[in-house]
């Protein structure tokens, strides 16, 4: 479907701006000047993974803070969520994506996020990349094809007007 993208990311990022402010840390976002007004993508599998994502970021970040960025080229999003949180060890980087698999004790969660995020992403078509070094901080970088529309398609007024539509015309 059609998402405005920069109102999309606007709204995510104002939402975990609190977030993080209510922790006592940053929350950055920087994108790419030119990107497309409208792009074609599920809205509702996109929000749901950067919200796993930067939930994530700033639940395991105590001192710093959280940055995302999105980069717009040749009809790929790349989104980046990158923290300097606590990072996770070597061994549990594949871990983590199981299902109730918590690497972290003493933090709230199910463990299902990022087994949910890479299924979305995987549904999407994209591809999910991450790098982490324990005591200094995790980036995840999200790609996913996304092509640019214009504009969102307008409902042709024609068609509304002289689709055979019987009713008596009014001006109101
Ligand atoms: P849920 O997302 O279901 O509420 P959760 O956040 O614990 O619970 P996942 O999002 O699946 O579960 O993450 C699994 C584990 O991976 C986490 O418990 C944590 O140990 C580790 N992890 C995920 N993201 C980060 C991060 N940004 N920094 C450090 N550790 C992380
Ligand atoms: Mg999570």
């Amino acid at each position: 479907n059609e998402v405005g993208l920069v109102s999309f990311m606007e709204q995510l990022v104002y939402m975990f701006r609190l977030q993080a402010e209510a922790k006592g840390i940053s929350f950055d976002y920087t994108r790419q000047q030119r990107i497309p007004e409208f792009v074609a993508t599920d809205e509702k599998r996109l929000r749901q993974i950067l919200i796993n994502l930067l939930s994530n970021a700033i639940k395991f970040t105590d001192h710093g803070g959280v940055s995302l960025s999105l980069t717009y080229r040749n009809e790929v999003a790349e989104f980046v969520i990158s923290d300097t949180g606590i990072g996770i060890a070597e061994d549990d980087l594949e871990r983590i994506f199981k299902p109730f698999e918590r690497v972290t004790q003493g933090r709230p969660g199910t463990g299902l996020g990022l087994t949910i995020t890479r299924l979305l992403t995987d549904i999407m078509g994209g591809d999910l990349q991450y790098e982490s070094v324990p005591g200094k901080g995790t980036r995840f970088k999200l790609v996913l094809m996304m092509s640019s529309l214009s504009r969102p398609t307008p409902i042709p007024v024609n068609d509304i007007w002289q689709g055979g539509y019987e009713g008596r015309r009014r001006t109101i």
